[in-house]
């Protein structure tokens, strides 16, 4: 069984994740979404909440594609996390250019960790290449309108959580 790990802030999940997740399905058999605490961030969604939003887009997302998708927070080592769940591939997103250097760094210091599990780059489809949770928040605070960047469910937790109507 292929196993892979989709790490990540999910601060909130939007639809450029949920792409790359759908994206996923063809390479493995279960995907491991690695829901980072990351307090430094200070992330609008607390663990829990950011969880429980991966959970039910994940669950339509099995539904459709019949691949099996676990919900892991997670505050240690990517690596680690990586091991404790049996991935033998890493699966990240990549935007713009500005993603490259990091995930370059990423991807060369993870490797010296551990050399046998694999990084593998997706992009999403071109209209949701744009899309960063950071940026929908600041324009849902901004009182915009995020229709086309998350779910509906999203949204309405987002607007709920910024107390807008
Ligand atoms: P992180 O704190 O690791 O950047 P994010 O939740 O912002 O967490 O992103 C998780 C992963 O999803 C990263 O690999 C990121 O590049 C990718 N990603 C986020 N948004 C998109 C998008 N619109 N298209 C493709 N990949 C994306």
């Amino acid at each position: 069984m292929r196993i892979g790990l989709y790490p990540g802030t999910f601060d909130p999940i939007t639809l450029g994740h949920l792409d790359i997740i759908h994206r996923a399905s063809a390479l493995v058999d279960r995907l491991v979404i690695g829901v980072a605490i990351n307090q430094d961030k200070g992330p609008l969604f607390d663990l829990d909440e950011r969880v429980a939003m991966v959970k039910a887009e994940c669950a339509r997302i099995t539904k459709e594609t019949g691949m099996e998708c676990l919900v892991h927070p997670f505050d240690n080592l990517l690596i680690d996390c990586a091991r404790d769940v049996g991935a033998s591939m890493i699966i990240r997103g990549l935007r713009a250019v500005a993603d490259f250097e990091y995930e370059y760094q990423m991807v060369g210091m993870n490797r010296a960790l551990d050399d046998g599990i694999e990084t593998v780059f997706l992009m999403a489809d071109a209209e949701y290449q744009a899309i960063a949770s950071k940026l929908v928040k600041e324009i849902a605070r901004l009182g915009g309108d995020v229709t086309t960047f998350v779910t509906q469910d999203v949204r309405d937790a987002l607007y709920a959580k910024l107390g807008r109507s």
